[in-house]
């Protein structure tokens, strides 16, 4: 190894198996297109001198990076990749093509719209899917979750929820079951009738909009700011 290399492995590992570059310190991989490798340094590392930025992408040259696209993602569990961060997530245990569909996820809530629309899943169904230690290769728009073994910082077990938690837990999850009945509801209504242009509002936006309502009748719950049982109104959405 020279000293360039050394240099170098300071700050990233090269995963030899997958072909994947992973920065130490974001914990993650770094995209090897184009002159990502050079930019990750530029903009999230920005007091890295010039000389160890260089020693960085000598480095990198010298090994056989592939696209994030083409790299092979676990779709069994498999042993925790120390250098890559990981998270208590969810696991798919539905079956797809005779075995299990292992489709991994942060929030109960993807899952669920996950089996929902890959396995015609319906809430009389009951859970299908797990708990899972999860670790992604990449972020943003490379991400992709696959199932690692147990970290015991993963494991939400070993520090018990105080009233505080409970509460928080319970708001998020009924704040869930809202933006599936909202998402539901939008679709209904971009498939019935074009009276009215919805667009998905962010939970973190909390705005004055004019909704349509399908009637309660249909079996819906009422919103809480519903007004009428049909029709439009105007209403408040967000997470208050
Ligand atoms: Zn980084
Ligand atoms: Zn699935």
């Amino acid at each position: 190894m020279t000293s360039i290399d050394t240099e170098a492995s300071r700050y990233v590992s090269f995963l030899t198996e997958y072909r994947v570059l992973i920065c130490r310190s974001c914990k993650h991989g770094i995209s090897p297109n184009g002159d990502g490798i050079a930019r990750h340094f530029m903009e999230k590392h920005i007091t890295m001198p010039i000389q160890t930025r260089q020693s960085i992408l000598i480095y990198c040259n010298s090994l056989k990076l592939i696209d994030p696209s083409n790299v092979r993602i676990p779709t069994m569990e498999i042993e925790r990749i120390t250098e890559l961060e990981s998270s208590l997530g969810w696991y798919c245990q539905e079956q797809l093509d005779g075995k299990e569909c292992g489709h991994c996820c942060v929030t109960e809530t993807s899952m669920k719209i996950h089996c929902r629309d890959t396995h015609g899943w319906i809430k009389s169904k009951g859970v299908t899917w797990k708990r899972q230690s999860i670790q992604t290769f990449f972020q943003g728009k490379l991400i992709k979750y696959f199932p690692v073994t147990c970290n015991d910082g993963d494991d939400e077990s070993t520090q018990p929820l105080t009233s505080v938690d409970h509460l928080i837990k319970s708001l998020l999850e009924e704040a869930d079951e809202r933006d599936i009945e909202q998402r539901r509801t939008l679709n209904k209504v971009s498939d019935a009738q074009d009276l009215v242009t919805l667009t998905p509002i962010p939970y973190a936006d909390t705005k004055q909009v004019v909704f349509y309502h399908p009637p309660i009748s249909e079996g819906r719950r009422p919103w809480s700011h519903e007004k009428n049982a049909t029709g439009f109104c105007i209403g408040t959405v967000g997470r208050t």
